[in-house]
């Protein structure tokens, strides 16, 4: 079950609220009576409730809102119960002065906005002896570890226990906590009302994570990487999994730069199955899990990690065949595919150029790379045996098939292109992998110019595709996976 949190000014705007949410499928509504502007009126918020609430009131040293005095906080408490409020929410030093009364569940709850303490076990037996039907436990994650920790602690629990952990790094400890035993979790009305830290919106959590659905059978997947505050693997990866009606969830997991190791260890007792991997991490993981011969070393980059059949972590690069897929989908149907001396020109010089410009050494193209940094340009040349072409020169070499591999017209900067429209030649194959936007400045000025273009939708698609392949053992719906990904992106969309 997800709680859904109301926090408002006006009572008028917190029964509007609470309609909508039980109209979207919403099963459990917190009032957080500390945000009302005016005194809160119980029995106005409490008649004709579409849904069953939570009951809270937040101090400020909690980061609430309440401006009245505590015993007028503690009154409005008991007033609550006295309503029939379902669950009523008691912070664990005041519990104890608040009597069990009726049928409303009392939920007793700590909160702590720096750190997930060493001590989580003695707090949590702290607030179950406070006579609590579920405790609430919710603390800042300063590491990946600290929310693994949180979710073992929900699933030693005696008593029902909502265990997660508020912050970036916390947020997979909210989508999995229900798997370890939470009767639910918190989640906001939209994403204009995030009320704490890492919070995810109903409908996230209910349609993308599918947070009803995750038990402890539910196979664990998710990306790794930091920052990932826009990723949209999630999106791309759980719309694949509802529609072939896997029970599996993949979540974000933020993990900074210098915690790699130690954080695979900790996901490890989770029993996770699968990553995704992104920047920072690609390098760090085919250095802990590469076999010598695994093709990533040619790419020096993984990004992705899976257990083989035999349970053992296995390295992977889905990028270079889904970028040389998606150069192959550009070529005119009379070459078949083929690229055998096909002239092409690689713009940039990073982790994508690598993955691109092995894709088309191999396939026997004829590369050039150009590279704002010409000394990186002329490194990845010698490696592959490409030529190099000065970056203010790129627009005099005459290729077949243009690929770019930088940022450049990349949302926000929709203005921005890597080539000039001018040096575009008729029948050139246009290939950007850039993905947000998908009709980048650059493909519209060269489909402008009769060019064929393909973008960065395709290859993104087609790496998240062969990761699904690897992670579920199945093929993977491509076609779904598009759409969610351009539903993803369709706010910069034009
Ligand atoms: P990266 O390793 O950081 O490399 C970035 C490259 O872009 C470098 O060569 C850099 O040049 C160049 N660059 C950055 N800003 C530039 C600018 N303003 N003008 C000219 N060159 C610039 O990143 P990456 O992993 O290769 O990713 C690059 C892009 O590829 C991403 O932004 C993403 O859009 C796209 N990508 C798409 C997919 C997909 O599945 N569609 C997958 C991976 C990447 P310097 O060396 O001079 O800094």
């Amino acid at each position: 079950m997800i709680a859904v949190s109301i926090g408002r000014t006006r009572h008028k705007m917190v029964l509007a609220e609470h309609r909508a949410l039980a109209d979207r499928g919403a099963e459990l509504v917190e009032l957080r009576l500390d945000w009302l502007a005016r005194q809160p009126d119980l029995s106005r918020l409490l008649k004709e409730r579409p849904t069953p609430v939570i009951a809270t009131c937040r101090r400020q040293i909690d980061r609430g809102r309440w401006r009245g005095s505590e015993p007028q906080r503690e009154t409005l408490l008991r007033e609550a119960i006295v309503a029939g409020a379902e669950y009523v929410d008691l912070e664990g030093d005041i519990a104890g002065h608040i009597p069990r009364y009726g049928k409303t569940q009392r939920i007793v709850s700590h909160h702590d906005f720096d750190e997930t303490p060493k001590n989580l076990d003695r707090i949590h037996a702290r607030l179950a002896e406070k006579d609590a039907d579920i405790v609430k436990l919710v603390t800042m994650a300063n590491s990946p570890g600290d929310a693994v920790r949180m979710l073992e602690l929900v699933a030693g629990a005696r008593v029902p226990t909502v265990g997660f952990c508020m912050g970036e790094l916390g947020i997979f400890s909210r989508i999995l906590c229900g798997r370890y035993g939470a009767p639910f979790t918190y989640a906001t009305f939209n994403r204009e009302r995030v009320l704490a830290p890492g919070q995810l919106t109903f409908d996230e959590m209910k349609h993308l994570y599918r947070f009803d659905s995750i038990t402890n059978d539910t196979l664990l997947f998710g990306v790794l990487g930091d920052p990932l505050g826009h990723s949209l693997s999630p999106l791309v990866h759980n719309t694949a999994f509802a529609r072939d009606q896997l029970d599996a969830v993949y979540a974000p997991v933020r993990v900074p730069q210098d915690a790699l190791s130690r954080t695979l260890d900790d996901l490890d007792r989770l029993g996770f199955r699968g990553y995704s991997v992104t920047i920072p991490h690609k390098e760090a993981v085919l250095e802990r899990f590469g076999r010598p011969d695994d093709p990533a070393w040619e790419i020096g980059a993984a990004n992705t990690l899976y257990r083989d059949e035999q349970g053992a972590w296995q390295v992977m690069n889905t990028d270079y065949q889904a970028a040389l897929d998606s150069i192959r989908l550009g070529l005119d149907p009379d070459d078949e595919g083929r690229l055998t001396g096909k002239k092409a020109l690689v713009l940039g010089a990073g982790g994508a150029a690598r993955a691109v410009v092995l894709g088309l050494v191999k396939s026997e193209a004829q590369v050039t790379i150009a590279n704002r940094r010409g000394e990186r340009a002329a490194k990845l040349a010698e490696q592959f045996g490409c030529k190099q072409v000065q970056w203010e020169n790129r627009t005099t070499v005459h290729a077949d098939i243009l690929v770019n591999c930088t940022p450049v017209g990349m949302h926000p900067n929709l203005d921005d292109t890597p080539f000039d429209q001018n040096a575009f030649l008729e029948d050139m194959l246009v290939f950007d992998t850039v993905y947000n936007p998908e009709n980048t400045l650059l493909l519209k000025q060269a489909r402008e110019r009769g060019c064929r273009t393909v973008s960065g939708v395709e290859m993104f698609i087609r790496q998240a595709a062969a990761q699904y392949e690897r992670f579920t053992g199945r093929p993977a719906p491509l076609d779904t996976m598009r759409d969610a990904l351009r539903r993803g992106i369709s706010p910069v969309r034009d």
